[in-house]
C-alpha cells in the first residue's frame, strides 16, 4: 500500500490512499484512471513488470482483447500478471479485460491469463452497431447500475468458485448469461463502468485493497 498522504490529494481521514494501476497496453485505460483519481486515489499506467510491482490493485480495461494479449506477451507481462493475481492482488477486468483474465473463449485461441475460471463468448451481443445500455441488478449493490455494452462478451460457462453478480438475457432468446462475476479478488464485467459517472464497481475494487 502507498502512503496515506500525497501532495495531490492530501491526507484522507479514515481511509488509506491506494495506488491503482491500469494496464496501459491498449484500450481505454485513461478513463479508468480518471475514475480512480476522482475517488481520491493514485492511478498509474502499467506497461512494465516494475510498474506492476508497485500497484496495489490493477484494472484491465476494455479495448481489443487480442491486441492486449499480444502486447502483454511482447512486454513480458503475462507471467508477472498471473503471479500477482494468483497471489491475491485485487483486479477489475472490463470487457476486453474480462476476456484477457478468462480461462478461454468459445472461439480461436488467443493469449489469456487463465486466472478467472470462465469461458467467454466474444462479441456475443453482435457487432458494434448492436452496442447498448441497460440498467443491471448487481448482487451487493442497492440500486441498478447503468451498464454500457460495446461489442461486449458474455460468459458462456462459469467454474465452481465463480460467483455470478449480474446476468442479462440473450436478445435472441437463448437464456440468460452472466455479465458481472467475482472469483476471490477478481471482479470482471462485460461492460464499461468507466464510461458512466457510477463508480460503485471501482469502489468495490478499492475496498478489496483496503480489506487486505
Ligand atoms: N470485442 C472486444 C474483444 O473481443 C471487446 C470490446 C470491448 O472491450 N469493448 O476483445
Amino acid at each position: 500500500m502507498s502512503t496515506p498522504c500525497s501532495p495531490k490529494s492530501g491526507c484522507r481521514i479514515g481511509a488509506t490512499e491506494v495506488r491503482i494501476g491500469a494496464l496501459a497496453l491498449q484500450g481505454d485505460f485513461r478513463e479508468h484512471l480518471a475514475v480512480v483519481e476522482r475517488l481520491g486515489h493514485e492511478g498509474i499506467e502499467v506497461r512494465t513488470p516494475d510498474e506492476l510491482a508497485v500497484a496495489d490493485a490493477l484494472i484491465i480495461p476494455g479495448g481489443e482483447s487480442t491486441a492486449i494479449g499480444r502486447l502483454a506477451v511482447i512486454y513480458e507481462l503475462v507471467e508477472p500478471l498471473r503471479r500477482r493475481i494468483v497471489n491475491g492482488m485485487p483486479v477489475l477486468g472490463t470487457c476486453a479485460g474480462m476476456i484477457f483474465l478468462a480461462a478461454g473463449t468459445t472461439g480461436a485461441a488467443q493469449p489469456q491469463l487463465g486466472v478467472l475460471d470462465v469461458i467467454v463468448e466474444r462479441n456475443a451481443f453482435g457487432r458494434q452497431v448492436d452496442s447498448f445500455e441497460a440498467d443491471l441488478r448487481v448482487v451487493g449493490l442497492d440500486r441498478p447500475l447503468r451498464a454500457v455494452f460495446i461489442r461486449a462478451p458474455w460468459i458462456e460457462k462459469v467454474g465452481g468458485d465463480v460467483e455470478v453478480l449480474a446476468a442479462v438475457d440473450d436478445p435472441s432468446g437463448g437464456g440468460s448469461h452472466p455479465v458481472v462475476v467475482r472469483q476471490d479478488r477478481i471482479l470482471a464485467t462485460s461492460f464499461h463502468p468507466e464510461l458512466t459517472s457510477d463508480d460503485r464497481l471501482h469502489r468495490m475494487l478499492i475496498e478489496s485493497v483496503e480489506e487486505r
